[in-house]
């Protein structure tokens, strides 16, 4: 049996006797944290840890983390990865003072990328994205969810959902599928938003549960997008065929979506910049986890959800990236660390399990996320340095050194 033996640890973070279910409230501040520790990796899984002055282990390989901080992976619930092209001209448009609808009249925004996504060869989707993919797991990303959303038509949102299929079984870092087919009206469909949603639901759906291209179903409940009514009736189509729902809600406007998608039982809302006292009666007592995605609130100028709040009111809370070319082109999980300690108000504790056990909670991947015996040993090594605390710090610096995914270092 192949055994890594990491010696020497400096801090060993989110360490549990057995892994934790999904962390609320006061459960949040408290981030277990072993010193001078060791960690030992068995084949794919977490074999055993504890102070290094008890080891008396050998292993097979060994890394030495002196000044080193060694902790779960980040498990990043919320991303469109899988997208043609980017979209970095339209940032000195809006520069120049153009909005959003002036820009999507000269041919940009999301249909622009619709566009892009129509016209590319599966096989340059998959390259392009599996690119990002290694990015992000550079930065240590270490489980991720990626959606559809960019094709809108039959076709090219099965060509998203296989891209994603084939990333799941070609990357090393475990990967969920969400079918967002559900992301804004195509240009086919203008003016008539009912046969969009038909389709959906009588063409698309069928085919993507038979083939088994979805694990969740996703829809932007939104003023101009996806009403109320719609999202209940495509969270139950999706329900119907046992996917779960994770939904884009209250990102501009609070219409009610917070309390359909928990009515439907979804895993996730996500987004919640605009959170009401209606809203926070929908989502207590649920099993919903709420979704913060602060690097879209960076690069939109938009208000970041109320973290602190939610936290305080004990609603499951976890973060995300919502890596996408539109609104959040970054898939950095340091950066959403550091800006929900920075802007959302929340502790570095609070920052970092809410970016890998509540984070792994949210695509239903209670597997990883922590560490403790029997987990997927999915690992960083930190750079060399004093505290854990610079996670919620050094924004835009890169901390982590090394990962090991499935007990193999990368
Ligand atoms: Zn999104």
């Amino acid at each position: 049996m192949a055994s890594l033996l990491l010696t020497n640890i400096a801090q060993l973070l989110a360490a549990y006797d057995s892994a934790p279910a999904v962390l609320r409230g006061k459960q949040m501040q408290n981030l277990p944290l072993i010193e001078q520790a060791y960690l030992l990796i068995e084949e794919d899984k977490i074999a055993a840890f504890g102070l290094m002055k008890d080891c008396e282990l050998r292993a097979d390989k060994e890394i030495d983390c002196s000044n080193r901080i060694v902790l779960p992976g980040f498990c990043d619930s919320h991303s469109h990865i899988v997208f043609a092209g980017d979209r970095s001209h339209e940032l000195s448009l809006k520069n120049q003072g153009m909005d959003y609808q002036a820009i999507a009249n000269a041919g940009g925004g999301i249909l622009s990328t619709v566009k892009q996504v129509r016209e590319v060869e599966e096989e340059e989707l998959f390259d392009q994205s599996m690119q990002r993919l290694y990015d992000v797991i550079s930065m240590g990303t270490l489980a991720l969810e990626i959606k559809s959303g960019y094709g809108l038509d039959f076709d090219s949102e099965l060509k998203m959902l296989r891209v994603i299929r084939r990333m799941k079984m070609e990357s090393p870092i475990p990967i969920k599928a969400t079918f967002l087919a559900a992301h804004a009206i195509p240009p086919e469909f203008t003016g008539n938003k009912e046969g969009y949603i038909q389709e959906i639901i009588e063409q698309m759906l069928p085919v993507v549960a038979k083939e088994g291209l979805a694990d969740f179903i996703d829809v932007f409940c939104e003023q101009g997008y996806f009403t109320v009514t719609d999202t209940e009736r495509i969270l139950e189509a999706g329900s119907k065929r046992n996917l779960l729902g994770k939904v884009h809600v209250n990102q501009f406007n609070s219409i009610g979506g917070v309390q359909a998608a928990v009515d439907a039982k979804a895993i996730s809302v996500d987004h919640l910049e605009e959170f009401t006292s209606v809203d926070l009666q929908a989502i207590r007592d649920s099993n919903t986890i709420a979704v913060g995605l602060p690097n879209c609130s960076l690069y939109l100028g938009i208000p970041y959800t109320p973290a602190r709040l939610l936290i305080d009111e004990n609603i499951a809370f976890a973060l995300a990236s919502d890596y996408n070319p539109g609104s959040s082109p970054s898939g950095n999980m340091q950066l959403v660390m550091a800006l929900a300690c920075i802007k959302m108000k929340l502790s570095t504790e609070e920052a970092l399990l809410a970016s890998t056990v509540n984070g792994a909670h949210a695509m239903s991947m209670a597997h990883t996320g922590s560490i403790a015996l029997g987990q997927s040993a999915n690992v960083i090594i930190s750079k060399p340095i004093h505290s854990y605390r610079q996670f919620g710090y050094s924004f835009g610096a890169n901390l982590v050194d090394h990962v090991i995914i499935n007990g193999k270092t990368v």
